[in-house]
């Protein structure tokens, strides 16, 4: 595996490094998704590598939506299965979503090599390979999900996703819930929630929030309604700037 010290200051953006990296060994993850993860780490690094307090405020609304969803679905790129497969297996444990690949450069090879590395980290049922359903206003390569998977879901959590796909989800009236380190992206403009933090630190954060809520109509409403999109991209943005954060 991975040789880097612990005590290194970086450490954890290496071990990142070398998950990516392996991903892409293994076929999971695209060459682009190379290039997007050294554009998630720019903003790491400008953020401080930590969660601000209005990542923490979505990734508890986004757990919110997730549990008061008639039918969630969670999306998984090659750089979300290369950085947290297990993560989002347990995710969508805690919160009942169904798991589906969905991928900007589909290739068969790829999708089947992310599912079967989602079923070695537990996952029982992975969509996406069906691809009968239709994102409207996207051409035909880009626009393919499960008519039972992303095509019938009320919410979505799309991490890392691009801003393309991201809009048409958005217009197509579904709840949409992003993860994505730069607060500019298309994608967490158009998000319902936007997490701006790694996924590496979000995913496992939406499902602490997520038992915390469970059970709980009322703190699960609070969440929502406290939660305002606008202002924790403004807030992101300040903090990447060097300003403060609250
Ligand atoms: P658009 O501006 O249209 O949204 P884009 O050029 O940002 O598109 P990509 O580069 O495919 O599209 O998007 C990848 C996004 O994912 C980037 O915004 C990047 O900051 C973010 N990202 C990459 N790695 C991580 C990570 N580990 N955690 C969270 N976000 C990440
Ligand atoms: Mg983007």
């Amino acid at each position: 595996d991975v040789d880097v010290p612990e005590s290194h200051p970086r450490y954890e953006s290496l071990l990142t490094r070398h998950r990516i990296e392996a991903g892409v060994e293994k076929g999971i993850t695209s060459k682009q998704g190379l290039i997007a993860q050294g554009r998630g780490e720019a903003y790491d690094y400008l953020l401080g590598e930590r969660t601000i307090p209005t990542a923490d405020a979505a990734a508890r609304a986004a757990a919110a939506h997730l549990l008061r969803a008639d039918h969630a679905v969670l999306s998984i790129n090659g750089n979300v299965a290369a950085l947290v497969p297990g993560e989002m297996v347990e995710l969508a444990e805690a919160t009942g979503a169904d798991l589906e690949v969905n991928l900007f450069n589909r290739t068969e090879a790829r999708m089947e090599a992310i599912a079967d590395h989602l079923r070695e980290h537990g996952a029982e049922d992975v969509k996406g390979l069906t691809a009968d359903g239709r994102i409207s206003g996207l051409d035909h390569e880009r626009a393919k999900v499960d008519a039972d998977g992303i095509g019938d879901a009320d919410v979505v959590l799309v991490p890392l996703e691009d801003g393309d796909r991201a809009e048409a989800l958005a217009e197509m009236g579904k709840t949409e819930l992003v993860v994505d380190l730069n607060p500019l992206s298309r994608s967490a403009q158009t998000a319902t929630v936007p997490i701006v933090d790694n996924i590496i630190r979000a995913i496992p954060n939406v499902t602490e929030h997520a038992r915390d809520l469970e059970g709980d109509p009322e703190a699960q409403q609070q969440a929502i309604d406290e939660f305002d999109a606008e202002a924790a991209l403004d807030a992101a943005e300040r903090a990447i700037r060097g300003g403060d954060i609250e």
